[in-house]
This record gives C-alpha cells, sequence and structure tokens, in this order.
C-alpha cells in the first residue's frame, strides 16, 4: 500500500471522537476517506453516517440492532458485519490503511490488536486498551513496524513536543488536566455527587464513561499509564499539573530546562486530524486559539486525597503485568454502576482501590491473562457493591 492512499476505518463512527473525526475527513477531503465505519446501538445514526460518507463496509458490534438497519445499509452498498468478530473484520480489511479506533472501554482491544498485527497505522483515542494490555500493544508494533499516533490530546500534545528533542533528552513529561467538574469541590460534595454534576465537565463535550472518568480523574490516571507505554518511560517523569482552561494539552521538558507546550483551544478534532494527517500538517475545522480577547492560563497541584486515581496510577504503571487490566475493568465496572444509580460517585475510587488491593498480580501476562484479569475485576466490583447493599439492607 502507498503513503498516499488514506482509506480510514472508524471504530466507534457513532460516538464523540467518531463524529468529530468524520467532520476532520470530510474537511481534509481525498486522500482521506472514511471507508469503515463501526457502531454499537445506534443504528439510526449509523444509517445516517453511511449516507453522507458512503464506506464500502461498516460493522454493528450490539446484537440488538434491528436487522432491518443492516438491510438499508447494504442497500446504500455497503458490507455489513456483524457479530463479535465485526470490528476485527473491519480493522483488518485489506482497503483500510489508518485504524481510527474509538470506541470505549476494553471492549476495544481485539480489533486494536489484530488492527496492529494486520500492520494498519493506528490513531489510537481507546486508550483503555493500551492501559489494559499496553504490554502486548507496544512490542507488537514495535515487531510490526506500524505506528501509534495518540489522538487523546495530552497525548498528542506530548507527541509533538517530542518532536523537539530526542528521547533520552527528555527529563519528564508533564500531563495537564483540566480538574474535571469536582476540581474545588469537597469530599462531602463529591461523595454525593449525582450523575447530572458528574457530566457537567467545564472545557470539553465527550461521550459518558470519558466524561465521568474526568470527574474522578481516572481518566489521568488512565493517560500516566498511556503516557509510560507511547512514550517509553518510567511513571516517575510523568507529572500532572491541573490547568483549568484546558489550553495547554500537555508538555514535555527537556534535560536543558526547556519546556515545549502545545497549545489550542480545547477541541478534539485538532489531535484526531493531526493523528491522521502525520507527519504533514493541513488546514482543518478545528477552532482557532484567540489571545487578544485577554487571556490566563492557571495552574495548580493536584490533589491526589480527594482523588486517589493519581495514586493508583502511579502503583499500577509501576507494577504493571495484570494490574492495568484490573484497574482498567474496576473502574468501568464502577463507572457501569454509578450510572446505573447503583452506588454514590465516592465509591467509584473505592471500589477501585479495594478491586486492585485484592489482585493477585500476575507479572508477564498473556492475552488470554488479561483478559482473565478483567473479567476477575468486574466480578469483584459486582460482588463488592452486592455485599454493601446486603449490608445496608440488615
Ligand atoms: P462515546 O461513548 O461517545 O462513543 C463510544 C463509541 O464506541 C460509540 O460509537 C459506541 O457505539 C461504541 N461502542 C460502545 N460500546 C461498544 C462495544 N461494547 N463494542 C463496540 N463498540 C462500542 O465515547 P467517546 O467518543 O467519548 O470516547 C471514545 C474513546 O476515546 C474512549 O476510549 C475515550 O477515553 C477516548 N477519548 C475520548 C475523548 C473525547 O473527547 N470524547 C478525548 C480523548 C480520548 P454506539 O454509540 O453506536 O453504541
Ligand atoms: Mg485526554
Amino acid at each position: 500500500l502507498n503513503d498516499l492512499s488514506k482509506n480510514i476505518a472508524i471504530l466507534g463512527s457513532t460516538g464523540s471522537i467518531g463524529c468529530n473525526a468524520l467532520e476532520v475527513i470530510e474537511k481534509l477531503g481525498p486522500p482521506y476517506r472514511a471507508v469503515a465505519l463501526s457502531a454499537h446501538s445506534q443504528g439510526q445514526k449509523l444509517i445516517e453516517q453511511v449516507e453522507r460518507h458512503r464506506p464500502a463496509a461498516v460493522a454493528i458490534t450490539d446484537d440488538s440492532v434491528d436487522d432491518s438497519v443492516a438491510q438499508q445499509i447494504e442497500r446504500l452498498g455497503a458490507r455489513v458485519y456483524r457479530g463479535s468478530a465485526a470490528m476485527v473484520q473491519l480493522a483488518t480489511l485489506a482497503e483500510v490503511d489508518i485504524v481510527l479506533a474509538a470506541v470505549v472501554g476494553a471492549a476495544g482491544l481485539p480489533a486494536v490488536l489484530a488492527a496492529v498485527r494486520a500492520g494498519k497505522t493506528l490513531a489510537l483515542a481507546n486508550k483503555e486498551s493500551l492501559v489494559v494490555a499496553g504490554s502486548l500493544l507496544i512490542p507488537e508494533a514495535r515487531r510490526r513496524g506500524v505506528k501509534i499516533l495518540p489522538v487523546d490530546s495530552e497525548h498528542s500534545a506530548v507527541f509533538q513536543a517530542m518532536q523537539c528533542g530526542k528521547s533520552d533528552e527528555v527529563r519528564r513529561i508533564i500531563l495537564t488536566a483540566s480538574g474535571g467538574p469536582f476540581r474545588n469541590a469537597t469530599r462531602q460534595q463529591m461523595e454525593r455527587a449525582t450523575l447530572a454534576d458528574a457530566l457537567n465537565h467545564p472545557t470539553w463535550r465527550m461521550g459518558n464513561k470519558i466524561t465521568i472518568d474526568s470527574a474522578t480523574m481516572f481518566n489521568k490516571a488512565l493517560e500516566i499509564i498511556e503516557a509510560c507505554w507511547l512514550f517509553d518511560v518510567p511513571p516517575d517523569k510523568v507529572e500532572v499539573v491541573i490547568h483549568p482552561e484546558s489550553v495547554i494539552h500537555s508538555m514535555v521538558e527537556y534535560v536543558d530546562g526547556s519546556v515545549i507546550a502545545q497549545l489550542s483551544p480545547p477541541d478534539m478534532r485538532t489531535p484526531i486530524q493531526y493523528a491522521l494527517t502525520y507527519p504533514q500538517r493541513q488546514e482543518g475545522v478545528s477552532r482557532r486559539l484567540d489571545l487578544t480577547g485577554g487571556f490566563k492560563l492557571h495552574f495548580e497541584p493536584p490533589d491526589t486525597e480527594r482523588f486517589p486515581a493519581l495514586r493508583l496510577a502511579y502503583d499500577v504503571a509501576t507494577r504493571g503485568g495484570t494490574s492495568g487490566a484490573v484497574l482498567n475493568a474496576a473502574n468501568e465496572a464502577a463507572v457501569a454502576a454509578f450510572v446505573a444509580g447503583n452506588i454514590p460517585f465516592g465509591e467509584i475510587s473505592r471500589l477501585v482501590e479495594l478491586t486492585i488491593a485484592g489482585h493477585c498480580l500476575q507479572a508477564d501476562p498473556t492475552l488470554d491473562d488479561l483478559l482473565k484479569a478483567d473479567r476477575w475485576a468486574r466480578q469483584m466490583v459486582g460482588s463488592l457493591i452486592a455485599a454493601q447493599s446486603a449490608a445496608l439492607a440488615h
């Protein structure tokens, strides 16, 4: 496949990143083409995307989506893949050059791994797959010379700043964090926070899961681990600073004391586009930074007492093995329980911490071991919640 061909498969096209990516691709125009789209539950939205972007193939992964959706899409000229292997099939299609992984959660892992194994360039938004299986994905990508281009805004910023020096000249990576909706909340306010409170993010509009993760700061926890894998640095070289404006997306400090930062308005279309056009830059659809109207940037240290996620991240990044899979799965299960109204907000961090504490670490896991650890953690969270409700009922 030649370098000019930019056929993109978007895994999770109906989500927040997926929709932004389609806008970017449409604006970029040829040779950028969305040739394959995958959706989970939103059949109608997928039909609209197929009408507009005319992909060659789609995947529908939720079995409850009606067959009429698939039929309508086939009439529009796209092949439809269904069932549990559908995303893997899509990610490995011969005509696909770039896989944009924008599915939420560990559910994206099989397709991400398959894309790397098939030699596709990977534009990675789905940070959970790296947190779970960085120990498999990164060596696999290196062996095959596959590029993993970060879509996460912080990692895109670091990736850009890294181009100002050599990796052995890096002193530390400074990840910025907005601090989320509870940056200034008291412990008690956080404990009782409602779903609406947690979804009220000050600077970003994103899918529900990552928005809740921003409120607990598990998003930053996942990003610390993600940074260690992507940039091959030890956890003690990754720091977090709260920066409420979300304009500096992250920084790299070099050994000579120079700190290189990347700035742009909080608009995911910028890092999505850079991952697609790298190593080139092109005019796009994203908002531009306006410095004329009075402009202040603030920084403060994170509070690891109210946000234990940060502490847990360093622990997990240091221990490696199956611990990333456990942290991620426990968090996914706890977030789902909070969204379902089964646990209070404050319980999310506690459940993840208890689950990690109860896990028997496996140092050099296979994919199977990681998937087992993932299942174990979800069950553990389930039993902890059940035990608590039983205790409350007495
Ligand atoms: P959304 O919830 O908005 O979208 C998720 C997408 O994945 C949807 O297309 C959804 O399909 C699909 N999906 C959900 N569950 C499954 C499943 N079990 N199997 C297959 N597909 C599934 O998420 P976001 O776009 O916000 O986030 C996507 C990823 O990008 C996450 O890993 C997130 O951490 C990361 N990210 C997101 C940012 C953002 O600005 N949103 C910023 C940085 C990173 P459907 O809707 O049809 O059910
Ligand atoms: Mg981010």
